[in-house]
C-alpha cells in the first residue's frame, strides 16, 4: 500500500530505461502495472526519475504486436506503414510459419552465398542471457562475428581507449563513490536529463561539500552545482583535456610515485604536452587560459577525484582520443584504484555493459576475449562445440554498408532500430529496404521492423524474467511481472527456435541455463549464480567470495594488462570530420532528452512522457533565433549534407550561438537524415555530436 493506494501484488525489478539501473517495484492491479516504486537498489536507493516511475505504459499499448507477421506478396518496403493498422502490408501467420520462414530465408542465404551473406544487430534492450545466445547464433549458425549493437553508437570509442589504457572497458569505481571524492569533473555527458539518478548522488556530494567541474559545449542543468563551467567550443576535447595535463605538468601536479608504480607512457605523453599550452589553446577550445589552470589545479591538488563521461565524449571521429585523455588525466594525477576515485563513462542503456560483456560486439567473444587470439577461441569454440572465426567482424555502420554494397543479403534484428538510431538515415533506411530477407523481433513495429519480411513479436521487459547489467558493474535481477500481449515470446525463447531451425543443437528452457553456461565461460561472473541473483537482486562483478556483495572500486594493485600497468597514449585529434562553411554555417548536435528515449519506441508510446514532450524541436540560443528572423515555436528547416528535416524551434540559453541541438526520438523529423556516418578509426562510432548545419525558417506549407 502507498499513499492510499492498494496494489494487488508487486514485484521486484529493474527499470528498463537508462544504465543507472534504478532497481522498481511493480505495483499491480488485475494483472496490469498500476503504478511504479523506487526499490533500494545498490546503484538508486529508492530514487527514480520521470521515465522509471511513469514510463511503464508503453507495455499496454494497443500498438503492441501480438502476432507473427509476414509481408504480404508485393507489398513496398518503407516506412508507410501505420503500426497500429499493419495489415495493410502484412498478413498474421502461426509462430510455426513464421519461425521457419525466418529461418528458411536466412538459411538459404548461408547456403546459396556463404556464412557472410547474413549478419546480426542484437540490443544492449536485451537481457544477458538473450544477448549472448543472440551473439552465439550468429557465430555459431553463420560462422562470422558480423554481430555488432547499440553499444557501437555509444561508448564504443570509450571502451577501445579503456582497453588500451588499463586493460578493461567497464567502469573503475560506481558512480555512487563520488559521494566520498573531492573533485567531480563530468564531461561530455547530461546526467540531469540522461543518467538522473546518478545526478542525484553528483548534487549530494556538492552538497557534501565536493567540488564539481562541467566540462560541455551545452550548458548543463549540472551547471548550477558546479564551480566551473567550461562551455568548450564543440569537437576541441582534446586541445582543452591537453591544455589542462599541459598546466599539471608544468605546475609538477602530477603523482610520480603511482605513475611509477602503475603507468607506462608518461615521459612520452609529456614531451607531447609540450605543444598544448593552455594560453596557445584558449583559442582553440575557447576557454580561457586562467580558468583551464585553474581547473589543472583543482584537479590536480585533489585528494580524490573522479571523472565522469557521456556521449559529448565518445560520440567524435576522435573519440577515441577524447578517452585516452581522460585516462591519462586521471592516472597521471593517481586519481584511481582508491574510495573516490576513478573513471566512469556512464552508461547509455539499462543493459549496454551487459551486452558487451556477453559478447554481442565483432571484435571480442564474452568477457572481451578477442576473435583474433587462438586462447579465447579454444576456449569459447569447447564450450560451443563450434569452430570460431579469427577475422573481427563487421560493425553497425560497416555492416549497413557492406548491404549497401551487396555483400550482406540478409539480416536478423532482435530489439535494434538502425532505421532511426544509424547515422545518415537515409542511406541506412535505403539499405535495409534492398536486403533479400530481413527478419526483426521486437515489441512494436519499428520503423525497422517496417521493412521485414518476418516480424517476430517479442514480450517487453516486465514481461520476462532475465538479468541486466548497470554502468556500475551490478548484475541485477528482473522478474516477469504481467502476461505477454496475445503470442508475444521472450527474445530469448525466439532465438532458440530461429537456432534449432538453422540447425544448431540448442535445448535451452529457461534463462537460468543460459546464465549458468555463461558463468562456466566468463570470469567476470565467478560466484555468481542466478539463485544468488534471486535472493540478492543485485552483485556487483568483480564479486571474490559467494558472500561478496562485489567490488564497487577496482584495479587497487594492478591492473587486468599483461603486465598489470597501465598505458598513457598521447591523443592528437583535434577536428571534427566536416567544417561549418558558408553554406552549412552551424554546428548541428544531437542526443537524448529527459523524457524521451533513444528512437521513441518505448516513450512515445508512454502516456505521461509522450505528454510532456509530444514532439520534435530543434534548440537554438534566443540571440541565433533573433538574428534568423526566427521566433521560438516557429517551422525551421534544418540541412546538413546528408539530408534535411522540418521542425519547430526551441529557445535554448545553453547551447552556443552557432550551435543547434536535436534530439533523436522522433521519426516524422528524425535527427539521424542529418549526421555524419564518418567513424572514429579505433572504436568504430559516427560522429553523432558534430555536423555542419544550416537553419533557416520553414516556408509555409
Ligand atoms: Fe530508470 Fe535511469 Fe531514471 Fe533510474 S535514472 S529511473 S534507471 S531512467
Amino acid at each position: 500500500q502507498t499513499g492510499g493506494r492498494v496494489a494487488d501484488a508487486e514485484v521486484a525489478s529493474v527499470c528498463p530505461y537508462c544504465g543507472v539501473g534504478c532497481q522498481i517495484s511493480y505495483k499491480l492491479r488485475d494483472g496490469k502495472i498500476a503504478w511504479v516504486e523506487g526499490r533500494d537498489g545498490p546503484a538508486n536507493e529508492n530514487r527514480l526519475c520521470v521515465k522509471g516511475r511513469f514510463g511503464f505504459d508503453y507495455v499496454s499499448s494497443p500498438e503492441r504486436l501480438s502476432v507473427p507477421l509476414i509481408r504480404k506478396e508485393g507489398a513496398p518496403r518503407g516506412l508507410n506503414v501505420d503500426p497500429a493498422n499493419p495489415w495493410t502490408h502484412f498478413r498474421p501467420a502461426s509462430w510455426e510459419e513464421a519461425l521457419d520462414a525466418a529461418a528458411d530465408g536466412l538459411a538459404a542465404l548461408r547456403d546459396a552465398h556463404g556464412g557472410r551473406a547474413v549478419a546480426g544487430f542484437g540490443s544492449a534492450k536485451c537481457s544477458n542471457e538473450e544477448a549472448y545466445l543472440f551473439q552465439k547464433l550468429i557465430r555459431t549458425g553463420f560462422g562470422h562475428n558480423n554481430v555488432d549493437h547499440c553499444t557501437r553508437l555509444c561508448h564504443a570509442s570509450s571502451v577501445a581507449a579503456l582497453m588500451e589504457g588499463i586493460g578493461s572497458g567497464a567502469v573503475t569505481a560506481t558512480f555512487n563513490e563520488c559521494l566520498k571524492s573531492d573533485v567531480i569533473v563530468v564531461i561530455g555527458a547530461n546526467p540531469t536529463e540522461n543518467h538522473p539518478v546518478a545526478a542525484t548522488y553528483f548534487k549530494q556530494s556538492v552538497k557534501n561539500g565536493a567540488k564539481l567541474i562541467v566540462m560541455d559545449p551545452r550548458g548543463m542543468g549540472l551547471k548550477r552545482f558546479a564551480t566551473h563551467m567550461l562551455q568548450f567550443r564543440p569537437g576541441t576535447d582534446v586541445a582543452m583535456l591537453n591544455a589542462i595535463m599541459h598546466a599539471i605538468v608544468e605546475e609538477g601536479l602530477y603523482d610520480t610515485q603511482y605513475l611509477q608504480a602503475h603507468t607506462d607512457g608518461f615521459e612520452a605523453l609529456k614531451a607531447h604536452l609540450a605543444d598544448y599550452a593552455p594560453e596557445k589553446m584558449a583559442e582553440v577550445c575557447g576557454i580561457d587560459a586562467a580558468t583551464l589552470r585553474e581547473v589543472a589545479r583543482l584537479y590536480g591538488t585533489a585528494e580524490r577525484a573522479m571523472i565522469f563521461w557521456g556521449m559529448g565524449v565518445s560520440q567524435h571521429t576522435h573519440g577515441t582520443d577524447n578517452a585516452r585523455c581522460l585516462i591519462s588525466l586521471a592516472l597521471m594525477c593517481g586519481q584511481s584504484g582508491r574510495p573516490g576515485t576513478g573513471l566512469h563513462p556512464l552508461r547509455g542503456q539499462n543493459n549496454v555493459q551487459g551486452a558487451s560483456d556477453a559478447g554481442l560486439i565483432p571484435m571480442v567473444l564474452p568477457d572481451y576475449a578477442k576473435v583474433s587470439l587462438a586462447e579465447a577461441r579454444e576456449k569459447f569454440g569447447a564450450l560451443w562445440g563450434a569452430e570460431i572465426d579469427p577475422q573481427p567482424g563487421l560493425t553497425v555502420v560497416e555492416i549497413i554498408d557492406a548491404i549497401a554494397r551487396g555483400d550482406i543479403r540478409g539480416m536478423y534484428v532482435m530489439g535494434e532500430n538502425p532505421a532511426m538510431s544509424d547515422p545518415d538515415a537515409a542511406h541506412a533506411r535505403e539499405a535495409l529496404a534492398g536486403l533479400t530477407h530481413l527478419v526483426v523481433q521486437d515489441i512494436f513495429l519499428t520503423e525497422t521492423a517496417m521493412m521485414a519480411d518476418v516480424v517476430l513479436p517479442a514480450t517487453a521487459w516486465p514481461e520476462k524474467d532475465g538479468t541486466v547489467t548497470n554502468t556500475n558493474r551490478q548484475v541485477q535481477m528482473g522478474r516477469k511481472a504481467v502476461a505477454a500481449p496475445g503470442g508475444a515470446k521472450p527474445d530469448w525463447w525466439i532465438t532458440v527456435e530461429i537456432a534449432r531451425r538453422l540447425g544448431l543443437d540448442w535445448d535451452y528452457t529457461h534463462p537460468r541455463e543460459v546464465f549458468a553456461e555463461m558463468a562456466r565461460g566468463m570470469a567476470s561472473l565467478d560466484n555468481i549464480t542466478w539463485e544468488r541473483l534471486e535472493r540478492d537482486g543485485a552483485v556487483t562483478y568483480p564479486s571474490l567470495s559467494p558472500e561478496d556483495p562485489g567490488q564497487a572500486v577496482v584495479f587497487s594493485d594492478r591492473f587486468p594488462t599483461v603486465d598489470g600497468r597501465a598505458r598513457l597514449v598521447p591523443a592528437t585529434g583535434v577536428s571534427p570530420a566536416e567544417s561549418p562553411d558558408a553554406e552549412y554555417p552551424m554546428v548541428l548536435t544531437t542526443g537524448r532528452q529527459l523524457e524521451h528515449w533513444h528512437t521513441g519506441a518505448m516513450t512515445r508510446r508512454a502516456g505521461v512522457l509522450d505528454a510532456l514532450e509530444p514532439a520534435p524541436t530543434a534548440s537554438l540560443h534566443p540571440f541565433a533565433l533573433r538574428r534568423m528572423g526566427i521566433a521560438a515555436g516557429d517551422m525551421v528547416r534544418v540541412t546538413t549534407r546528408r539530408g534535411a528535416i522540418t521542425l519547430q524551434a526551441r529557445a535554448d540559453e545553453a547551447l552556443q550561438h552557432d550551435m543547434v541541438f536535436i534530439p533523436f526520438a522522433y521519426v516524422e523529423a528524425a535527427a539521424n537524415i542529418l549526421t555524419n556516418p564518418q567513424l572514429d578509426p579505433d572504436g568504430k562510432i559516427p560522429e553523432f555530436k558534430y555536423a555542419a548545419a544550416r537553419v533557416e525558417k520553414a516556408e509555409a506549407e
